[in-house]
């Protein structure tokens, strides 16, 4: 098989750069690879059964038409701000104004034209104030709301377009390998049922998301991709009654807010916020359970879920980030029995673990309900725990309440976009032929700022023509 551009993965950094292609009247052949399905048939069975499957051979959350975008919250954060680290490399400038390109095309196929966040309401300020005394900082980012059952929808529009106009896409297929000749990638190679082909493309673009950033670290060892390493991020998923959060969540819907507690001074953030949402899990391939969070449009809980997550970096004599935040992963799964770990704040300060029959008399009730309960001090590191608790009792001074004895902590919440890809402005990498997009380059870890890298990408990718 032979192409002109091969995306692997059809998460929103892949499909954007095959949907920009085509809006830049593009006649190139387009070959998206995806190991998961159509977004038609990516289906959770936890609806239906409660509890995590573990599906083989992959997860629905993470993986199919749109990655891991399908089941999210579909937060677009419209402030270059937000979202990674992109910015440092194409401007900050061309960075928004690539955001503001984007999102028309997010509202051309259906998002919500509200904005939330945005404005400097007296509410607003008293919020700063009380995020100055406290010693954190907040991030003004405008939000454009999806919801889950919206972004599926909106995503399902897109992938009919792709379809429609030409776009091939296989699903179901695996990538193993990068095909590489004389210092240049001519493909990649793939695996359906353990019969392997190979594809051919002129232009190879790497959009695997943050399921595949331990591949692709892999892949840059194997074959020489200049790559370095970048920062992980460790936390935990806070879970709090919507009347602790009213204010900020109907003033600002997400409150992004960084800080540098002491004694380590060491960068903690918030990071999606779901009012009346739901405490979600995902699996990867090496069965890691981590936590994550979402909410719909409509479906609300009595509920309000964010992350909390400290920044990690390495250098010598130990540089692998991914490895590092596998472990804690692992030794809290064992912890949980398998199971994603919850625990009280008050029984963290009280030092012993939660029972089971504690949550059940809380006012606070876990919207994560085969999450087991026990002491996740007991696999996170020293260093990120004190981390998180400082963090949240500077928080509470911000939001009263929110560092309560019954908030609920859930670990491990494990981000893995570390390994950073070494990139000029145009996304080539020091390999002609090969591109690196999305949250497995490394430069981004969000819906938007994933996004906008594929609209570049298709940009460049039709220039040339
Ligand atoms: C529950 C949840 C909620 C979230 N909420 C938000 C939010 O509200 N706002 C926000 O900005 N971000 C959110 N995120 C993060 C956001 O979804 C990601 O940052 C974004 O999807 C990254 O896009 P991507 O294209 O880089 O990768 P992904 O979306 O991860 O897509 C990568 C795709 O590549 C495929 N793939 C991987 N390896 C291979 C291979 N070897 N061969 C073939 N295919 C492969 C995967 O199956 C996947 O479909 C959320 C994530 C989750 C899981």
């Amino acid at each position: 098989m032979k192409t002109d551009v091969l995306i692997v993965g059809a998460g929103p950094a892949g499909i954007f750069t095959a949907l920009e292609m085509l809006r830049q009247g593009s006649h190139k052949k387009i070959i998206i690879v995806e190991k998961g399905a159509a977004i038609e048939k990516r289906h959770c069975p936890k609806v239906k059964t409660g509890e995590c499957m573990n599906c083989k051979p992959y997860c629905h959350i993470t993986t199919g038409f749109s990655g891991a975008g399908a089941f999210s919250d579909g937060k677009l954060s419209l402030s270059y701000e937000v979202g990674g680290q992109l910015p440092e490399l194409i401007g900050e400038d061309y960075a928004q104004k690539m955001i503001d390109y984007t999102d028309k095309i997010y509202l051309e196929f259906g998002a919500d034209s509200r904005v939330e966040g945005i404005g400097q309401g007296e509410e607003i300020k008293k919020i700063r104030l009380r995020a100055i005394r406290a010693g954190l900082k907040l991030v003004d980012c405008p939000i454009r709301h999806l919801g889950t059952e919206k972004a599926q929808e909106l995503y399902h529009a897109i992938q009919q377009h792709l379809i429609n106009n030409g776009v091939e896409i296989y699903f179901g297929y695996n990538c193993v390998d990068l095909l590489l000749e004389d210092q240049k990638c001519v493909g990649v190679t793939i695996e359906k049922k353990g019969i392997r082909e190979e594809i051919r493309a002129d232009h190879t673009v790497v959009a695997t998301g943050r399921r595949g950033a331990d591949w692709l670290e892999k892949l840059c060892e194997e074959h020489g991709i200049a790559h370095q390493p970048g920062t992980v991020d460790i936390g935990v998923r806070v879970e709090v009654r919507n009347e602790v959060m009213e204010t900020v969540n109907r003033v600002l819907y997400e409150s992004k807010l960084v800080g540098y507690p002491k004694p380590f001074k060491n960068k903690v953030r918030t990071f999606c916020q779901n009012p009346g949402g739901f405490v979600s899990q995902e699996n990867y391939d090496n069965d890691l359970a981590v936590v994550n969070g979402h909410s719909y449009k409509e479906l609300k809980t009595d509920n309000t879920n964010l992350a909390i997550l400290c920044s990690h970096n390495f250098t010598e004599p130990f540089n692998q980030p991914i490895a590092y935040a596998q472990k804690v992963g692992e030794l809290t799964n064992m912890l949980g029995d398998g199971h994603i770990m919850v625990q009280r704040f008050g029984d963290i300060l009280d030092g012993k673990r939660t029972w089971q029959n504690e949550l059940a008399r809380s006012n606070v009730r876990p919207t994560l309900p085969d999450a087991v309960a026990g002491d996740i001090t007991a696999a996170m590191p020293y260093r990120a725990m004190i981390n998180i608790i400082h963090f949240m009792q500077a928080m509470d001074e911000v939001v009263p309440g929110f560092a309560g004895a019954e908030t609920l902590l859930y670990s491990p919440e494990l981000k893995f976009y570390s390994n950073r890809i070494k990139m000029d402005k145009q996304f080539n990498t020091n390999i002609a032929g090969l591109h690196c997009l999305g949250d497995s380059s490394g430069w981004t870890r969000g819906l938007m700022m994933a996004s906008v890298m594929g609209v570049i990408m298709g940009q460049h990718l039709s220039k040339d023509e």
